[in-house]
């Protein structure tokens, strides 16, 4: 395939994984990817048992996978940086030929991490920006300026702040999104929306908190509204589960999002994950609604 025609279908893969993923509430099944077509043609954009995709005809890797518990050898460094393991055979052919290829030329890949059995969340575009024979490993970044860089392994601080800011916002922020999502069947917790594009994770212990872990204990799935209206403590969620709503806004008159979207929701109970330990933590919940209960005086 021209290299040309090779560039343009892979914008056009890019783009349609980010779309249907927002369209989902940041990730995409199995099967989406698996029966993907373009210009009336199947061209699947994982490889289920490899993980690792490079179509026939493409001269660079496509995509790639990161199980974080899986059978794949590559793992996330303190840099921010994606250390991936050479496919299994000879270094310098197949896969490896086609990451390699795709650091030659600079090409836009996918990674997908998949923290949840077919359930994929994408990241992209990133880019392969080194390669380190001696260690069977490729070095992925989120950025194609760290290509630049001369010396990675000893990389200067502030690139290194850097690439853990966009680590932080671009590989983490959208697994714990599908963490969650997918936990709470991706479906508002507080008024049961299930529409994925209208649905954030919110953290119950803010991030910017020592006790803010991204796990899903410490997360809830919130509609837009709901999400707004909890971190600015005009909705609150009691430690046992139930949804408590500011008497300023009690109080207030307004249209039906007023109304039905908010003075109802006073008072039910939250939809909790199926697995107990996806539930929020009693902890995280009684921490945070101690904040919400200094700005307010709830009734009870
Ligand atoms: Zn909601």
């Amino acid at each position: 395939m021209d290299s040309a025609v090779e560039r343009a279908l892979r914008t056009r893969i890019i783009s349609w994984v980010q779309n249907q993923a927002e369209a989902n509430g940041g990730y995409l099944r199995r099967d989406e990817l698996l029966g993907f077509r373009i210009d009336d043609q199947k061209l699947p954009i994982i490889d289920y048992s490899r993980g690792i995709r490079n179509p026939a005809a493409f001269e660079s890797t496509l995509s790639i996978v990161s199980a974080t518990h899986g059978p794949y050898d590559d793992t996330e460094s303190e840099d921010g940086l994606l250390h991936y393991a050479y496919r299994d055979g000879d270094p310098w052919s197949g896969d490896n030929r086609k990451l390699r290829n795709a650091m030659a030329t600079g090409a836009p890949l996918i990674l997908f991490r998949k923290e949840v059995p077919n359930i994929y969340t994408p990241v992209a575009p990133v880019y392969v920006v080194e390669d380190y024979p001696e260690d069977r490993t490729f070095i992925i970044a989120l950025d194609e300026s760290f290509g630049l860089v001369q010396d990675i392994k000893n990389m200067p601080e502030p690139e290194r702040e850097y690439a853990r800011r966009l680590a932080k916002q671009r590989l983490h922020q959208p697994a714990f999104r599908t963490r969650v999502l997918v936990a709470y069947e991706t479906r508002c917790a507080v008024c049961e929306l299930r529409y994925g594009s209208l649905l954030d994770a919110a953290h119950i212990v803010p991030d910017s908190d020592e006790l803010g872990v991204p796990t899903v204990n410490n997360g809830l799935a919130l509609c837009k509204i709901h999400h707004a209206a909890y971190d600015q403590n005009m909705l609150g969620i009691t430690p046992d589960f139930q949804v408590r709503i500011a008497n300023e806004l009690l109080e207030g008159i307004d249209g039906p999002m007023l109304k039905h979207g908010l003075q109802e929701m006073h008072g039910r109970s939250i939809q909790l994950p199926t697995r107990r330990a996806d539930r929020p933590s009693s902890e995280f919940l009684a921490w945070r609604h101690e904040r919400f209960g200094k700005v307010t005086s709830t009734q009870c």
